[in-house]
């Protein structure tokens, strides 16, 4: 039985913490139902309570977003169940790092699995009920390692390279019926991920940054709610650089 829900319900993966917990807290801010998945399941209700103490509405959503079966089947179930699937945040996302001639196909296979698969698989069966609603919204996280490369990082390079061109041809193939498909590629934002760099690495990276800072989960949060709203409906196939001017 359907239960249908009138606010517009985003699915944003990789919510439980960093850059999706801080993406889920401003789509719940700004009125949308977020539907909050990852695999740690104490985690996201933990990110669903925060949201429901502000007055946002939140569901948490247990999900390996490299199980591709699983990550279909839970965009259909959402969608069956809200009525409506409006806004698709691919934000999942992992590192497996090592230089070339020690990285493993294992390594690699992971990294495009759970960054790129995923996002692939998400954007084909959140399609189906954005063409029927001739609205959506789709906003992939990448990386401005996919627009420079990185050593150490030919996987999520290439993961995230690959975020783009697949972005941008979804862009070109479902705009007549009203769905924008866009990228957000940050720079160094601090979160998790981030945190476990070399102190060396990060001294090194600072004076590239214009702005002087790394960036903050909410910097990122505020260009994905941009790209969600009706505020950007006529930008689509974009890429929004997040990084401090990084990457000029
Ligand atoms: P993070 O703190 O490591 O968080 C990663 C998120 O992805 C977590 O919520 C994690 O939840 C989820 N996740 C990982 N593997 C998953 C899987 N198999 N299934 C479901 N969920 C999974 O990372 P972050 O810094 O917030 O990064 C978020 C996104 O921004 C990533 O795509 C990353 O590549 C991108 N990015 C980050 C930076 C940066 O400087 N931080 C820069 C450029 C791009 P569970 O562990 O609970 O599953």
């Amino acid at each position: 039985m359907s239960n249908a829900i009138d606010r517009r319900v985003a699915f944003v993966t990789g919510a439980s913490r960093g850059i999706g917990k801080a993406i889920a807290l401003r789509l719940a801010a700004d009125g949308r139902h977020v539907v909050c998945v990852a695999r740690n399941a104490d985690q996201l209700q933990a990110v669903v309570g925060e949201i429901a103490a502000a007055g946002g509405a939140a569901e948490p959503l247990a999900c390996d977003v490299g199980d591709g079966e699983a990550l279909a089947a839970a965009i259909d179930g959402v969608a069956d169940r809200c009525g409506r699937l409006d806004i698709l945040v691919n934000n999942a996302g992992i590192t497996r790092d090592g230089l070339l001639m020690r990285m493993s196909d294992a390594d690699f296979d992971d990294v495009i699995r759970v960054n790129l698969r995923s996002a692939f698989v998400a954007c084909r069966a959140a399609a189906r009920p954005m063409m029927r609603a001739r609205f959506g919204r789709i906003i992939n996280m990448a990386s401005i390692a996919g627009i420079m490369g990185n050593p150490g990082q030919a996987n999520y390079a290439a993961s995230k390279a690959g975020l783009i061109g697949m972005t941008k041809s979804i862009a070109k193939e479902i705009g007549s019926k009203g769905i924008t498909a866009n990228v957000v590629a940050p720079g160094f934002i601090q979160t998790d991920m981030t945190e476990v760099l070399p102190q060396a690495l990060k001294d090194a990276v600072m004076p590239n940054i214009p702005l002087r800072s790394f960036g903050k989960a909410s910097d990122i949060a505020a260009a994905v709610a941009y790209l969600a709203s009706d505020d950007a409906g006529y930008v689509t196939g974009h890429v929004l650089q997040v990084d401090g001017g990084l990457a000029m």
